[in-house]
């Protein structure tokens, strides 16, 4: 199973991902996870990104492709995974079909949880994390829209898009996704 899960900061990827991992025994391979443990290691690539992450702009693709070339390359990625925060802009769309295309694997299925940015923001703010302030927040929302939403269509068009009510408790979202999964698998 390789998967992506897409959805805007908020709307609870990251739990699904988990819950799909354990949930399929599929390996969940978090980008934003990846780089703060960078960043809280104070290797190369943590001090290249600390500054840019906490503005909640985007890193830059090239950086985001060697993390990701080097991660799908490890050999516990060979039996599958889930993609949680990559890719988030067209241009990483395409570095991972590159990737994906040499490897000779594709791609089961994009999970999308939509979640109305109202509540979202509202989510945001109830959290806890120390790149949490109010402006970082809106600004990640504002970079979401701009540049990760294209993604949605650019899948859709692709006939990857499984499209998930992220207006639910989390069990209910997970049972959507797994729902939605067994129809496409
Ligand atoms: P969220 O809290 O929205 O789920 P993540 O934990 O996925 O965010 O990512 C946190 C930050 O890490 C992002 O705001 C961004 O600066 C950086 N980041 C993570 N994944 C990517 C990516 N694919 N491309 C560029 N930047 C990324």
């Amino acid at each position: 199973m390789r998967l992506i899960l897409l959805g805007a900061p908020g709307s609870g990827k990251g739990t699904q991902a988990e819950f799909l991992a354990a949930g399929m025994g599929v390996l969940s391979i978090s980008t934003g996870e990846m780089l703060r443990d960078a960043v809280a290691a104070g290797t190369d690539l943590g001090n290249k990104v600390r500054a840019i992450m906490a503005t909640g702009e985007l890193v830059d693709d090239e950086t985001m492709a060697d993390v990701v070339r080097e991660r799908l390359g490890q050999s516990d990625a060979a039996a599958g995974f889930i993609l949680d925060g990559y890719p988030r802009t067209l241009g990483q769309a395409d570095t991972l079909a590159s990737i994906l295309e040499q490897k000779d694997w594709s791609l089961d299925a994009v999970v999308y949880i939509e979640v109305p940015e109202d509540e979202l923001i509202q989510r945001a703010l109830a959290r806890q994390r120390a790149d949490d302030q109010d402006e970082v927040i809106r600004q990640r929302q504002r970079v979401y829209r701009q540049q990760t939403q294209p993604l949605i269509d650019h899948y859709r068009v692709q006939g990857l898009l499984c499209e998930i009510d992220g207006h639910q408790t989390i069990d209910e979202v997970a049972k959507s996704v797994a729902a939605a999964l067994e129809v496409t698998r």
